[in-house]
C-alpha cells in the first residue's frame, strides 16, 4: 500500500504499536454486520507519533506522541455536538471501514487524536485505548460503579474484563469475575478481582449467588451475549444493571421482562468510546491505577501469527503488533 498522504484537518500518524481484538479476527472473516470495502487494512487500537500534519492542523506537529480514536466521528451531528462520539450518526471504524493500524503509517482526521500522557509507552496504550477505554464508557459513563457495589464481571482474562476488574475496584466495588479456566481465573485474581468462579460449570451463577449472600450483585459487566446473558439475570440483585457490549456467543437472545420490571432493573447498551474514555483511560496508567496486560508482541511481518494465536484462545491479555 502506498504511503497515506494528509488532507485538510487531517494528520498521518506513524504507527508504533496496534492492538489486536477480535473485532479484526471477524473482520477478516466476513462476520461483521457490515459491509467492508477491500483492499482494506484493519487494526483500530492505535498508538504512535504524528509523522505528517495537513492543511489547517495547527495543534499538532511531527514527533507528538499520540493514541488514537478508533470510532471515527462526523464532530457535527446532535449525538457529537453532546460529546456522544460513539453513537454518531456518520461513526465509521478504523480497520474496518477506513484503513487501520497494522500497517508502517496511518491517516485520520486530526479530531480522532488524543495526547499521549507522559510515562506511557506505545504498547501499553495499544493494549487499552480500545478494550480498556471500552470498560471506562461502561463503568463510568454508562452505568457508573459506586463504592461498595458487587460488580460481576464477565470473562475476567479477557481485555475488557481485565480492564473492567481494574476499574470496578479502583472505584471501590467487590469484584467478582468469572474464568472458564484456572490460568484465567488466576489471572483475573491478579488484576484485583476479590472472588472468581468457574464458567466451565453451568451452575456458576449459583456460585456467584453464594458469594454475595444470595443477594445478587449490583453490576454485570457483560460482553459475550447468547445464553450467558440469560444467566447473568440470574446473578443479578433488585435494582442491579446489565451493562453489555458484546455478543461474541449469540446476537439474538430471550428476555424474561416480568422480573426486569418487578426487580426494577436495567439492561444497557454500550457502543466503543468517546475520546474523554481513551484520554480518562491513559491517565489512570499514566497514575498507576490501571495496567494494561500484554500476553506478546509480534512484528508487523509476523501479524499473521497474533491473528492465530488470538483466534485459538492460548493468550491471556492483549496481543500487540509493533511496526
Ligand atoms: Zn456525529
Amino acid at each position: 500500500m502506498a504511503d497515506p498522504a494528509p488532507g485538510a484537518k487531517e494528520v498521518v500518524v506513524r504507527v508504533r504499536a496496534c492492538g489486536l481484538n477480535r473485532l479484526d479476527l471477524w473482520m477478516e472473516e466476513g462476520k461483521l454486520p457490515v459491509t467492508t470495502a477491500l483492499p482494506r487494512i484493519p487494526g483500530g487500537e492505535i498508538a504512535g507519533e504524528v509523522a505528517e500534519v495537513g492543511a489547517g492542523v495547527t495543534e499538532w506537529k511531527a514527533g507528538d506522541a499520540v493514541a488514537v480514536q478508533s470510532n471515527i466521528f462526523c464532530g457535527e451531528c446532535e449525538f457529537c455536538a453532546r460529546g456522544d462520539e460513539s453513537i454518531c450518526l456518520k461513526g465509521k471504524l478504523l480497520g474496518v471501514d477506513l484503513d487501520g493500524g497494522f500497517a508502517e503509517k496511518l491517516k485520520v482526521p486530526v479530531s480522532a487524536l488524543v495526547r499521549m500522557p507522559n510515562g506511557v509507552d506505545f504498547v501499553t496504550s495499544a493494549a487499552l485505548t480500545l478494550a480498556g477505554s471500552t470498560a471506562m464508557h461502561m463503568l463510568t459513563r454508562r452505568a457508573p460503579v459506586h463504592a461498595g457495589d458487587w460488580v460481576l464481571v464477565i470473562a475476567g482474562a479477557s481485555g475488557v474484563g481485565s480492564a473492567a476488574i481494574q476499574i470496578a475496584r479502583e472505584l471501590g466495588a467487590c469484584v467478582i469475575a468469572t474464568g472458564s479456566s484456572e490460568a484465567k481465573r488466576k489471572f483475573a485474581l491478579e488484576r484485583g478481582a476479590g472472588h472468581v468462579v468457574d464458567s466451565s460449570n453451568p451452575d456458576w451463577p449459583a456460585e456467584v449467588r453464594k458469594i454475595t449472600g444470595k443477594r445478587g450483585v449490583d453490576m454485570v459487566v457483560e460482553h459475550v451475549g447468547g445464553d450467558v446473558l440469560g444467566k447473568c439475570f440470574t446473578c443479578l440483585a433488585r435494582g442491579g444493571t446489565i451493562v453489555t457490549c458484546g455478543a461474541t456467543a449469540g446476537r439474538e437472545v430471550s428476555l424474561a421482562l416480568w422480573p426486569l420490571f418487578v426487580k426494577e432493573q436495567r439492561l444497557i447498551g454500550s457502543y466503543g468510546r468517546n475520546r474523554a474514555d481513551i484520554a480518562a483511560t491513559l491517565d489512570w496508567v499514566a497514575k498507576g491505577k490501571l495496567k494494561a496486560s500484554v500476553d506478546r508482541t509480534y512484528p508487523l511481518e509476523q501479524t499473521r501469527a497474533g491473528y492465530d494465536a488470538l483466534r485459538a484462545r492460548t493468550v491471556i491479555g492483549k496481543v500487540v503488533v509493533t511496526p
